[in-house]
């Protein structure tokens, strides 16, 4: 007997963490199903656990060693998270084409050829009601509010029945600018009813409803308004509907506008060019900002997070592009400090207030609101789509856990899926039927490297403890030729002995090499053994550090 046809669920990324999105669905035979993919995003690496590392991507050995059963790649929005990955990852994944809406598609392409590919791979999609046939899957793109232009959410027609796939959301009726929450396409899409609903996590500990982006705008004009020095604010470049609240207070009060970094004018310059913005505010070149009085301009720049090479770091540290802020300025954070980029963000403010600047933040909740849907936001999404199954996604562990209980709380099924689970769906109860090895994938200088080779840890252990260099030279008869010499990178100098360190090192090796027998001197491999332990042994009792070691044994024979 032939087993039956299933329906599969296995996040790659995003589920467990909020970052690099990437999302397989399947439809067939078990291990024989064809899969499309929804988003393929990337997460940024830290000092702390990845330093040096440039960005952080999915593991899709997985969807790498099943691409001959893979359909279509299509993605959501044009956030990092979501669409980051597409450039370097696509050519593991056998060339198959690309969905996305025009916005996110020019963002797409751009990645494509960055990084070599073909941007005619990416194929532009109509929204809601047009499908695209992939497979056994009928997809199509519906558009939802967001915090970035042309937002969507996947409509996902499977044999098994009808899945929603939120995207990234929030409930937004006048989000000044982009597809307003439609409230009435929901409903059409669920009416013929909906199997399963995957959905956005990130702000399920919110118990407010969300307010909408129209509330903001009067608030940064009160303020701008009333400011009477130069205004500079910062917000995600991405956040266009934002930059267009923030330009027209400026211009409301008499003030000329000027866009300062490349991530805000490609965004502008993006939306202009697939028509998404409709008229933004006229701006001026930072050339003919520096001839202008303070009180007649207003500055919107990049770095809301407190990057150090954005705009508003430079601004910070003094002069930038012959810009400087002064006594008397505004500085508007009109943007959230994503957890963990609090520290940058801190040192900017600090650095503003140093110089006589006052720094408004969102601490009041009036100069932001967030792009994510809210407690009651998401059980709202629950009850119009009225699914069967409620899965949740975009989100770390904790967020994923309380979004499931409160599915569970009101009679829907529901199951924790974390990336590498494999979850069906096709019965009444969604169920884990397997475990894939997943995980993280570093982009570390020109190369791909997993998170578990060790290259990484050895970087911050070097980084942590120092390095010694221990170098050898060997005679035709296995004996030391001169003494042992060291070089140390990232150790004190001089320890408890006031000696060079150096010396007190190189001194106790070649102690050390007279004590070895002939045996341990014929011996690379113990021989290398013994030094790195001397060396650590030696430096541990001089400067209190456990270093790295390297020896080179060089042989003369
Ligand atoms: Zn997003
Ligand atoms: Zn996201």
């Amino acid at each position: 007997m032939s087993k039956a046809d299933r329906l599969i669920y296995l996040p790659l990324g995003g589920a467990g963490e909020i970052g690099m999105n990437a999302y397989v669905y399947g439809y067939g035979k078990p291990g024989k199903e064809r899969l499309i993919l929804v988003d393929i995003g990337v997460t940024f690496p830290d000092m702390d656990g990845t330093p040096g590392v440039n960005l952080i991507v999915p593991d899709i050995a997985w969807l790498e060693q099943n691409k001959h059963r893979l359909e279509a790649i299509f993605i959501t929005h044009a956030h990092e998270d979501h669409v980051g990955g597409i450039g370097y990852l696509y050519k593991r994944l056998g060339g198959v084409p690309v969905y996305a809406r025009a916005f996110t598609a020019h963002h797409a392409r751009r990645k494509m050829l960055e990084t070599g590919n073909a941007e005619e791979d990416i194929i532009t999609a109509s929204a809601y009601p047009e499908f695209i046939q992939a497979g056994p899957f009928n997809i199509s793109f519906f558009p939802v509010a967001h915090s970035i232009p042309e937002s969507s959410g996947m409509v996902i027609d499977t044999p098994a029945g009808r899945v929603v796939h939120t995207g990234d959301f929030k409930l937004d009726e006048t989000p000044v600018l982009g597809e307003p929450f439609d409230e009435n396409m929901w409903r059409e899409i669920a009416k013929d009813g909906v199997k399963a609903l995957v959905c956005d996590s990130t702000n399920v500990f919110s118990l407010k409803a969300g307010g909408s982006e129209i509330a903001v705008a009067p608030e940064i004009t009160k303020l701008v308004s009333e400011a009477k020095g130069m205004v500079v604010a910062t917000t995600f470049a991405s956040n266009v509907a934002r930059l267009k609240s923030l330009a027209d207070a400026g211009l409301a009060a008499g003030r000329s506008i000027c866009l300062l970094g490349r991530a805000m004018q490609r965004m502008v310059a993006a939306g202009e060019a697939t028509g998404v913005i409709g008229k933004f505010p006229p701006t001026i070149p930072v050339e003919d900002a520096r001839d202008l009085p303070r009180e007649n301009l207003m500055l919107i720049v990049t770095g809301s997070q407190g990057e150090r090479r954005a705009a508003s770091a430079q601004l910070a540290n003094g002069k930038y592009l012959g810009m400087q802020m002064k006594e008397g300025d505004l500085f508007l954070f009109s943007s959230k400090t994503i957890p963990g980029n609090e520290k940058g963000v801190i040192r900017i403010m600090n650095a503003y207030s140093e110089m006589g600047v006052d720094v408004v933040d969102d601490t009041a909740g009036i100069y932001h609101v967030s792009g994510h849907a809210n407690q009651p936001d998401i059980l709202r999404a629950h009850e119009i789509f009225n699914p069967q199954i409620v899965i949740p996604m975009h989100g770390e562990h904790r967020h994923l856990r309380k979004h499931a209980i409160l599915a569970k709380e009101n009679g829907r099924a529901s199951q924790l899926a974390v990336n590498g689970m494999i979850i069906e769906l096709t019965g009444i109860q969604p169920k884990v039927v397997e475990y894939i090895e997943t995980g993280r994938t570093y982009l570390d200088g020109s190369v791909q490297i997993g998170a578990f080779d060790g290259i990484i840890r050895d970087r911050i252990r070097m980084a942590l403890n120092g390095h010694v260099l221990a170098t050898i030279i060997i005679d035709e008869n296995d004996e030391p030729l001169g003494d042992p010499w060291i070089e140390v990178m990232g150790l004190a100098e001089t320890g408890t002995s006031n000696a060079p360190l150096v010396d007190i090192v190189e001194a106790d090796l070649g102690q050390m090499l007279m004590r070895s027998n002939d045996k341990t001197l014929r011996d690379d491999a113990k021989l290398e053994r013994d030094i790195k332990k001397e060396v650590r042994r030696s430096v541990q009792a001089e400067i209190g550090k456990k270093p790295e070691v390297t020896v080179i044994v060089t042989r003369l024979v």
